[in-house]
């Protein structure tokens, strides 16, 4: 019933667009519509009153109705947010390549690749959220890192007394690569336990640095036990007590996100402890919860998808069983699997009719569907 109100008061905010001076078809397919001058030079006409205004001028004091956001979806782009979306999954960054450590020069293969093949960052909170402000035609993708381990986030202590960030460390390189290329959009989720990047006199700082710059901090609970073990008090005091140790370096910074050790789901009976809950009167929440494979995530908007049970795709190429980012890399290079391709808009949901079945309204929300043959 929920999901016929929100779809119908979707569809009136639709009509409701499309009858205020918008051009759609009489099928209502969105169209590319050429920007109208006659509209937006409109005011300046009698401002200018003779002289027509030069194109400098209309731009500086364009002040134009609200226009339809369908009209300015690229279409020829295939918009399709109803495709796939990969979560990697990272561990170590460290010198031999094995399943759980990446080498700092397959890190920057791994980066350089999604840049030149049209992925761009978004953070794991906005995916949660239905939040893409990926710029159109191109590819979300989403970047976490497990356990804290130093080479995560690593500082060196120079011989001048000044401190640098390792550049080989995994901060290091996405720093690296948030100067290279800043349309990149650098950010990734780090999981976090008791060990918060070793070097304990660095932890406060480390922490403040990933928060200021970008990046986010999730949860990996107090043991790294396996959570079908535990019983609602022992989640509880997993979770909630390492929420409050965040909380105590960074009071204002929500933790968001949960990463199951080992992929170990709890029983469903404490499936919502593990979702939020409180511990010593400080409150969690997670807007999602990672397993550990193996396979990409579904689009946000798809009823497929689960927020207490996100897929990942392993960052590495030693024993991932043709599951790893390579592999998902090629296979998307062939045309193989249904990617994820943003419409450049935030607010609009663009995708091919035949996905329409799957559209999860309670994600959608207030934004407008853009569904096409
Ligand atoms: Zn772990």
């Amino acid at each position: 019933m929920k999901f016929k109100i929100k779809f119908f008061t979707t569809i009136l905010i639709f009509m409701v667009i499309s009858f205020t001076g918008c051009s759609l078809n009489d099928d209502s397919k969105p169209i590319i519509a050429p920007v109208n001058n006659d509209d937006i030079t409109k005011n300046n006409i009698e401002e200018t009153s003779v002289n027509f205004p030069t194109e400098e001028e209309i731009e500086e004091k364009e002040e134009v109705p609200a226009k339809n956001p369908l009209e300015e979806i690229d279409m020829t782009l295939n918009p399709n947010e109803m495709g796939e979306i990969m979560i990697l999954m990272y561990h170590g960054i460290a010198e031999k390549e094995t399943t759980w450590e990446r080498t700092p020069e397959n890190f920057r293969k791994d980066l350089e690749y999604m840049y030149q093949n049209g992925f761009r960052m978004i953070s794991l909170n906005d995916y949660a959220k239905g939040i893409i402000n990926t710029e159109a035609g191109y590819t979300p993708i989403i970047l976490t890192f497990d356990d804290g381990r130093q080479n995560n986030f690593n500082i060196i202590e120079k011989e001048n007394g000044e401190i640098e960030i390792d550049p080989n460390c995994a901060v290091g390189i996405l720093e690296e690569f948030k100067e290279k290329y800043p349309d990149l959009n650098v950010t990734a989720s780090f999981f976090l336990g008791t060990n918060i990047f070793g070097q304990e006199k660095y932890k406060e700082y480390k922490l403040k640095f990933l928060i200021n710059n970008g990046y986010d901090i999730g949860n990996h609970t107090h043991s790294h036990n396996r959570m079908a073990n535990q019983n609602k008090d022992e989640i509880i005091f997993e979770l909630g007590s390492i929420n409050n140790i965040i909380n105590s370096y960074l009071p204002d910074y929500k933790v968001e996100t949960l990463a199951l050790p080992e992929g170990s789901n709890p029983k469903d009976e404490f499936l919502n402890d593990a979702v939020e809950g409180e511990f010593e009167g400080n409150e969690y929440k997670h807007v999602a919860v990672l397993d550990v494979g193996w396979r990409p995530a579904f689009s946000p908007f798809d009823t497929d998808n689960d927020f207490t049970n996100l897929y990942r795709v392993t960052a590495s190429e030693i024993n991932v069983d043709g599951c790893g980012i390579t592999d998902y890399f090629k296979q998307y290079s062939n045309g193989k699997r249904n990617i994820f391709i943003s419409d450049g808009n935030p607010d609009v949901v663009t995708f091919p009719k035949k996905f329409e079945e799957y559209i999860n309204m309670d994600i959608v929300g207030d934004r407008i569907l853009n569904i096409y043959e």
